[in-house]
């Protein structure tokens, strides 16, 4: 019978695994995974999780009989040490082996870690795990004073729920602006202002010089201490300064590899029996225009499901349009394509009150649109965007007028 291993039980490879069984697979899944939970969403760990809406068995990814029904044998606490498809099956790091015809890599990234002094004290984390989130959680009680460390995705959705939970939040980030590599300087200023008037103290332009520990016997975080000289008050600090591929095992396993594993249009690696999807993989994208590494759900997914029917001889190649979302604050932040700061900016609605459209045009073709709280306008660009299309800037920039209806005649 031929079986099929995943490694790494996240949304990447817990979706991979269902399609198999979707698409007809009567041999063995074997879903292997170092974290002893099965797999599980990681959107709710920065907020519902936090603001203990959600409990960690809402997170999970499939009620848990799924596995059984479907036969896809879980393989938790599990460490893979490498791959050697040639003799089809991989090694653990206990030394036994799992047979494997072929195998599919779904090991995600890992938090960046951040090396300065203090950082191993007790009240520093990261934010990557159930048990990260849990956690940072207990540790959010008492009214404990937050400064999060990098203004990214975790930096600003952590601020945002500690700051309905009503905690003191501080944030440090390097750039002159949160978020801004991402969504660009006017949208990222935006954000930042709103930021500072739900009550977050903004630092920018510093990064951290050390962390200070106090109590007995002062190994729990007390104070940060920035590069530009300021000591801030912490009981809890949360890193988030970006992630790195956990591209190691391809590497050792003699696959190419360079800033995640390279696959192709079809996410197969460099040997013909083992694919990589998710955060790990660098895939060349057709609408960008290159190999790109996106670290957001949607590529998890749906990339999952995408190798999962290359491993079974019906692939096509995964060309979706990048697509993420972010819920800060009553803010519902999405973004679909890569802008680029030389594209031209069409505004649909007012930035100032916060429901608006940014539509980027590159030689006026719309390459990508972020919206906050519009979710339809950036549904609908998407699509336009897919299919390159070349809407009018003046309906583009008209709200009464849908997406879809901005473009001449006979173009989607
Ligand atoms: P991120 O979104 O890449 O943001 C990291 C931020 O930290 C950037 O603004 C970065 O600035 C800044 N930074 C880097 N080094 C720093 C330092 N030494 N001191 C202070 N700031 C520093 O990464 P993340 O927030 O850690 O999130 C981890 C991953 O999870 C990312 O891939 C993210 O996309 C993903 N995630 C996604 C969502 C979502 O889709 N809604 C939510 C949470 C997390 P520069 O840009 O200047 O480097």
């Amino acid at each position: 019978m031929a079986t099929h291993v995943i490694v790494g039980a996240g949304l990447a490879g817990g979706r991979a695994a269902g399609t198999l069984r979707e698409e007809g697979f009567d041999g063995r899944v074997i879903l292997i995974d170092a974290e002893p939970h099965p797999p599980y969403e990681r959107p709710p760990l920065s907020k519902e999780l936090i603001l203990g809406t959600k409990e960690p068995a809402d997170a999970r990814l499939f009620p848990e009989p799924f596995y059984q029904d479907n036969d896809i044998e879980l393989l938790l606490g599990a460490d893979v040490a490498r791959l050697v498809p040639e003799e089809r099956r991989v090694e653990l790091a206990d030394g036994a082996s799992v047979p494997a015809d072929k195998v599919l890599l779904t090991t995600g990234s890992r938090p960046r870690p951040l090396p300065v002094p203090g950082a191993d004290l007790e009240g520093v984390h990261h934010l990557r795990t159930l048990d990260d989130a849990q956690a940072i959680r207990a540790a959010l009680q008492d009214g404990a004073a937050l400064v999060v460390v990098g203004g990214g995705f975790i930096g600003a959705e952590l601020a945002s729920s500690a700051r309905a939970l009503g905690n003191r939040v501080t944030m440090v980030e390097l750039d002159h602006l949160p978020m801004r590599r991402v969504l660009g300087d006017d949208i990222a200023e935006l954000l930042t202002r709103h930021h500072r008037e739900r009550g977050v103290r903004v630092i920018t332009q510093a990064g951290v010089e050390r962390f200070e520990g106090g109590g007995t016997p002062g190994r729990r975080v007390r104070r940060v201490v920035t590069t530009d000289g300021q000591s801030i008050p912490a009981d809890l600090v949360v890193v988030g300064v970006g992630v790195l591929p956990n591209d190691e095992l391809a590497a050792r396993s003699g696959l190419a590899v360079g800033d995640g594993v390279l696959v192709d249009e079809y996410c197969a690696t460099s040997h013909p029996d083992v694919y990589a999807a998710g955060d790990v993989a660098r895939h060349p994208n057709p609408v960008l225009g290159g190999p790109v590494r996106l670290e957001h759900f949607q590529n998890a997914q749906n990339q999952g499901m995408a190798a999962a029917r290359s491993m079974l001889g019906k692939g096509e190649p995964y060309a979706q349009v990048p697509w993420f979302w972010s819920d800060q604050y009553e803010l519902n932040i999405q973004m679909s394509g890569h802008p680029r700061p030389t594209d031209t900016v069409v505004w649909r609605g007012e930035p100032d009150d916060m429901r608006f459209t940014a539509c980027y045009l590159r030689d006026g073709v719309l390459v990508a649109a972020i919206g906050v709280n519009r979710p339809r306008d950036v549904r609908a660009a998407t699509g336009l965007i897919a299919a390159r299309a070349r809407p009018d800037e003046n309906l583009l920039a008209d709200t009464s007028v849908d997406i879809r209806r901005t473009t001449p005649r006979g173009e989607s």
